[in-house]
């Protein structure tokens, strides 16, 4: 059995492969790019890793394809950004006035910052959330959720990882994603989670 990934991100193949455990064959979806890629507009990370693994699924007969949703769920902040992590500061047309142009993902972390000035560090429990789904033919599968729990910082502490990993702080490591070694990073990973009970899953349908 061979699952086809529909991303052509080099990071999430490194996740999924960590997991792996089964070693079953893990390969992108060969035609990827030349598929015009499908809203996302789901209000959960479900509902858009089902609807893309339904979609590409669709386009590519007879394949096994996997999708994802991931992002960052704040309890304070009743699970935002969720759906909306990559685009959050944009969403809210937060532009701080700084000396140096900032990236989207330093705008997005200054936001949440900002949003959870006053907060105490007992209240700002967090986690990022993976939703993969397997679809063949347009028809849906299996899905599985994987997780890792943190805390939101005040400030920005590390300079590894993407997104809002400098401010992820992992009380078990006492560092931030962005301060931990890929290997430690790989093993805590939720994708490779949502990888595992994805895996556990498709194993009863096929
Ligand atoms: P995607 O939909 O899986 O590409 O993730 C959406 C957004 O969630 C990313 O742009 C990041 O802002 C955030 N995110 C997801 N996974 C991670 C992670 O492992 N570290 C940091 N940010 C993440």
């Amino acid at each position: 059995m061979t699952l086809y990934v529909a991303t052509s991100n080099p990071g999430k193949l490194r996740d999924f492969a960590v997991a792996n455990t089964a070693h079953i064959s893990i390969e992108p979806l060969p035609n990827l790019a030349a598929i015009a890629p499908p809203p996302e507009d789901e209000p959960t990370f479900e509902g858009n890793a089902i609807a893309k693994a339904r979609y590409y699924s669709s386009h590519s007969p007879g394949l096994i394809v996997i999708a994802d949703d991931s992002g960052l769920e704040v309890d304070a902040l009743h699970g935002r950004p969720g759906v909306r992590s990559a685009r959050f500061a944009d969403d809210h047309n937060f532009h701080p006035a700084t000396d140096k142009p900032l990236s989207t993902n330093e705008r997005n972390n200054l936001y949440l910052i900002s949003l959870l000035t006053g907060v105490p560090l007992t209240e700002r429990s967090a986690r990022y959330h993976c939703v993969l789904a397997a679809a063949r033919n347009g028809h849906l599968l299996a899905i599985g959720h994987g997780a890792v729990e943190g805390e939101i910082l005040t400030e920005p502490r590390g300079t590894g990882g993407f997104g809002y990993d400098p401010l992820f702080y992992l009380p078990s490591h006492q560092r931030t994603m962005a301060q931990i070694d890929l290997e430690t990073k790989l093993s805590l990973s939720h994708r490779g989670r949502a990888f595992t009970a994805l895996l556990a899953e498709l194993s009863q349908h096929l």
